[in-house]
């Protein structure tokens, strides 16, 4: 079994009880059937409590105004004092807030993003992000239905998308500019079962001149009369997803109503206050979120076949952040990066946390007549 993790990932301490929230509140803790075992065989009180306390058809812990059951009054695990620690945990409680993406023969583990100390190292990384890997010969597996052919390919897209992300020698916008037209033009060779293709695709996306073709025609897209149009058009429509997602926390609405109202209402950006916020959330910090997006995502592809969809679902994570930041900052609120710490892991919170909300914005944005490539180099 080989393992990789971005190189920052030892370096997470949980930041326990000056944590500004808990991981036990706000989404469904899902139990894995070995805890789900352990948990029906458990005697006496505990045991009472985990009968009543789990949904046994959904598998999960029961919630009480959006905290988890076992979550105490003073924000403590009882299932943790009660249970005799962390071995009392199911899996999700025992690895949070490490996430594991599992392949056949490799599992990819990140931090997520949704923890408050997880996001401040993420968003904190200067330095662009380098992966490590680790292999243990003693845990082989195979999978029976996996298609090694595409996520190979998968795997050499990804490595080419990261370097283009982590090219300093570009604004971030081009870089994010290509690395969505390589996805593009994977799917179209994923769609015609045309991987034998796919080399010769990653050789032209590797040559010197791809950076200035993507400037020069973004360029041009800029002088169109109607391109501050698209873009507002677009930043609308990437809001409008919530619309259409599951709501995990209260505070989330009002949260992203206000947000919205403050874009909206915002005149046009001059360059100056475009540079004053670029200051703020830099190329560096946009870069960081791409690549843990990319990083935990893209490669999922090989279960759906659809790498276009998990790049636009990257970028539009990175730009609903941003769009969320820039709210705050329109507003006049202390802007600062603990608010762009804050606003990621809340993000993520709503985001991430929720199988239905990942698939049904991937699925969303594939929308082309609304999320088509332009519209979104319109945003970038
Ligand atoms: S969310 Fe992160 S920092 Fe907060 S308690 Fe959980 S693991 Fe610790």
């Amino acid at each position: 079994m080989q393992y990789t993790v971005p190189h920052y990932y030892k370096q997470f301490h949980c930041a326990a009880g000056a944590c500004p929230d808990t991981c036990c509140a706000g989404w469904q803790i899902q139990i894995d059937p070995v805890s789900l075992q352990k948990y029906k065989k458990t005697k006496g009180a505990l045991g009472n409590r985990l009968k009543n306390e789990i949904d046994w058809k959904e598998s999960c812990f029961r919630q009480y105004d959006g905290r988890c059951a076992f979550l105490n009054d003073e924000d403590l695990c009882d299932l943790y004092l009660e249970g005799g620690g962390e071995r009392a945990f199911c899996r999700t409680c025992r690895t949070y807030p490490r996430h594991i993406e599992e392949f056949e023969g490799l599992r990819e583990i990140s931090l997520s993003l949704s923890c408050p100390a997880a996001a401040d190292l993420i968003l904190n990384c200067s330095e662009p992000v380098r992966f490590l890997h680790a292999e243990n010969p003693d845990r082989d597996e195979t999978y029976e239905e996996f298609d090694f052919l595409l996520f190979t390919k998968l795997m050499d897209a990804r490595s080419l998308i990261l370097k283009i992300l982590q090219d300093r020698t570009w604004p971030v916008t081009l870089r994010a500019a290509a690395a969505l037209a390589l996805s593009h033009d994977l799917q179209e060779r994923i769609d015609k079962n045309a991987l034998y293709d796919v080399d010769t695709l990653l050789d032209r996306y590797s040559s010197d001149n791809v950076m200035n073709w993507f400037e020069a025609r973004l360029q041009e897209l800029n002088r169109s009369d109607s391109w501050e149009k698209r873009r507002s058009k677009t930043r609308l429509g990437f809001f409008s997803l919530f619309d259409q997602l599951e709501v995990l926390r209260d505070d989330w609405i009002p949260y992203l109503h206000n947000a919205r109202k403050t874009l909206e209402n915002a005149p046009a950006p001059g360059k100056e206050a475009e540079r004053c916020f670029h200051d703020l959330f830099s190329d560096v910090v946009e870069e960081q979120l791409l690549v843990y997006f990319v990083f935990t995502y893209f490669c999922g592809a090989v279960y759906n076949g659809n790498a276009y969809g998990k790049m636009k679902f990257s970028i539009a994570g990175m730009i609903l952040i941003r769009e969320m930041v820039r709210a705050e900052w329109l507003a006049g609120k202390s802007c600062d990066m603990s608010c762009m710490i804050r606003t990621a892991w809340r993000y993520a919170r709503e985001v991430e946390h929720s199988d239905y909300n990942k698939t049904t914005m991937e699925h969303l944005l594939s929308s082309e007549e609304i999320f088509g490539i332009e519209d979104f180099f319109s945003i970038l």
